[in-house]
Parts: structure tokens; C-alpha cells; sequence
């Protein structure tokens, strides 16, 4: 039996199981300072009998030394989140990864990704993150990849003159994740209440970004997932609007039959839905065993 930990900034979430159709035992614990935060994961954990945990984490990380580094979370920069867990429950193999990896990974062994070796996940929400896997494994390399901050030109029609993110002035985040939607056209104001040109604007940052994953990365599908794309009625619209503008921007310079009549089944939303971040978690913890 897998535990999975998904690790967020609002809260924890930790289930016990071994995919999607056997996920139980879940806990959602708010997230607090890192020692009484673990501590309830633990607590929690405490009472099965493991194989091994995965953690799918908020970051950036320190994947080698299991820890988060340079959050802007406040008491989070250096969590040892490995190292305290293994001291609350055991020498148990600990799988460890970023969140949107961990969500690759289960798309990857249950839902959008299976029989493929090289995809990219996406996930376009409060920030931008991005993962997935290069010849069959995961993607780490230097550290992992950060994909929610390449720098993407401004769009000559946008109201913004820089882009939201404070570390970038024309990040992709920094244009299209939520604080982008609110700097732009109003507190408050989400994905789902944007139409016409303003939907477009935000579905042509997306698409921006997605064209350089797939000139950068040739996945061979791109899983588009978040509640900026997927949330409320405009799922339909957004990802018609994504794929078409992915087409365009691509200039007709690759020919493969997914960017163009196919490309309906190339960029995908996630199959498997609200479960896919504990999933996620649960997988990593599948592999740590396997590695084990
Ligand atoms: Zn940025």
C-alpha cells in the first residue's frame, strides 16, 4: 500500500491507495508552518502499513535533497519535507517531485499519457508549472523544469504593458496565470468570465507558450490542465482557441498530423480530473517502491 502526499500551499492532501480506482483514507490538513504541518501528515499516516510515500510538491525543490528552496510561501524557503516525514514514519522509500511531475506521472500510468515516452503536462492556474517525461523519464536535469517562466513577447494588443510575475516582466505566468487575469481586467475577475478578444488574448499567451514547448520538447502529446483552461463553461472554447492559435503560431513550419487535423487529440485535457494531484503522489510512491 502507497501513501500519497500532495503538497500545497492552502493544504496538504494525503490518501493511502494504489491508483485511481483504489484512493481512500484521505486527509486534507491546511497548510501551516512546516513542522506542525508534517506533523498532521504523519499523524495521519501513521496508521497504515506503507510500502513507500510520494510527495508531489509546491516549489521549487531540491529533488536530490528533498526539500523546498525559494518559495515566496513564508517559513517554507528549506522545508526538509523528506527528511522530517522519514523521521515521523521510518526508513520508508520516499518518492519526490514536483506537483505537476507527480500529475504527469499518473497521467502517464492511468489517463492521458499511457503508452507514450516523451509528453508534457501543463497546468495553467494560480502560477504556471509544466513537467512531464523525455524519453521515458521523468524530467529533471539541472533542477526541473520551470516552464511557467519563459519569457514570451508581449501581445501588441494587450492592455498590460508588463506581465504579473515578480521576477519577469514578460514570463509566460507572468501574462496568463490568474494574477495576469486580475491585473488586467479587475480584481476578482477569472477565466471563465472573459470572452470575445479577452479570451483570446489569454488563449493566445497559452498557445504561445505550448508552441515553444513543442518546438523545444517534441512531445508527442501535451496534457493542458488548470482551472484558467478548464474551469467553467469555456473549457470548450479555450481549448479550440488554444489548438488553433498553437496551429498558427507554428507558421505551418512542422508537419505532423497532430498540429493539424489531429491536433484535437494532441493537446488533451487531463483524464483524471480533481484526484489527479494525490494520483500524482500515489504513482511517485508506486516508482520509489519499484526503484527500492
Ligand atoms: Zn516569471
Amino acid at each position: 500500500m502507497f501513501a500519497g502526499v500532495e503538497a500545497g500551499g492552502t493544504s496538504f492532501v494525503c490518501a493511502v491507495g494504489t491508483g485511481p480506482g483504489d484512493l481512500r483514507e484521505r486527509a486534507v490538513i491546511a497548510t501551516g508552518t512546516p513542522v506542525e504541518t508534517l506533523a498532521g501528515v504523519a499523524a495521519h499516516l501513521r496508521r497504515f502499513e506503507l510500502d513507500a510515500i510520494g510527495i508531489a510538491s509546491f516549489g521549487p525543490l531540491d529533488l536530490a535533497r528533498g526539500r523546498i528552496t525559494s518559495t515566496p510561501k513564508p517559513g517554507w524557503s528549506g522545508a526538509e519535507l523528506v527528511a522530517q516525514l522519514r523521521a515521523e514514519l521510518g526508513a520508508l522509500p520516499v518518492g519526490f517531485d514536483t506537483d505537476v511531475n507527480g500529475a504527469a506521472l499518473a497521467e502517464w500510468r492511468w489517463g492521458a499519457a499511457t503508452g507514450l515516452d516523451t509528453f508534457v503536462y501543463v497546468t495553467v492556474g494560480t502560477g504556471i508549472g509544466g513537467g512531464g517525461m523525455a524519453g521515458g523519464e521523468l524530467m529533471h536535469g539541472l533542477i526541473h523544469p520551470e516552464m511557467g517562466h519563459m519569457r514570451l513577447p508581449r501581445h501588441p494588443l494587450d492592455p498590460l504593458a508588463t506581465g504579473a510575475c515578480r521576477f519577469h516582466p514578460d514570463c509566460w505566468e507572468g501574462w496568463a496565470a490568474s494574477a495576469a487575469i486580475e491585473k488586467r481586467w479587475g480584481d476578482g475577475v477569472q477565466a471563465s468570465d472573459l470572452g470575445g478578444d479577452e479570451l483570446e488574448l489569454l488563449a493566445h499567451y497559452v498557445a504561445a507558450g505550448v508552441a515553444n514547448i513543442v518546438c523545444t520538447i517534441s512531445p508527442q502529446r501535451l496534457i493542458l490542465g488548470g482551472g484558467i483552461v478548464l474551469g467553467g463553461e469555456h473549457r470548450e472554447r479555450m481549448l479550440g482557441s488554444v489548438r488553433r492559435q498553437v496551429a498558427e503560431l507554428l507558421g505551418g513550419y512542422l508537419e505532423a498530423e497532430e498540429l493539424g487535423a489531429a491536433i484535437g487529440d494532441y493537446i488533451v485535457a487531463p483524464a483524471l480530473g480533481a484526484d489527479a494531484g494525490v494520483l500524482g503522489a500515489i504513482a511517485l510512491a508506486e516508482r520509489a517502491a519499484r526503484a527500492d
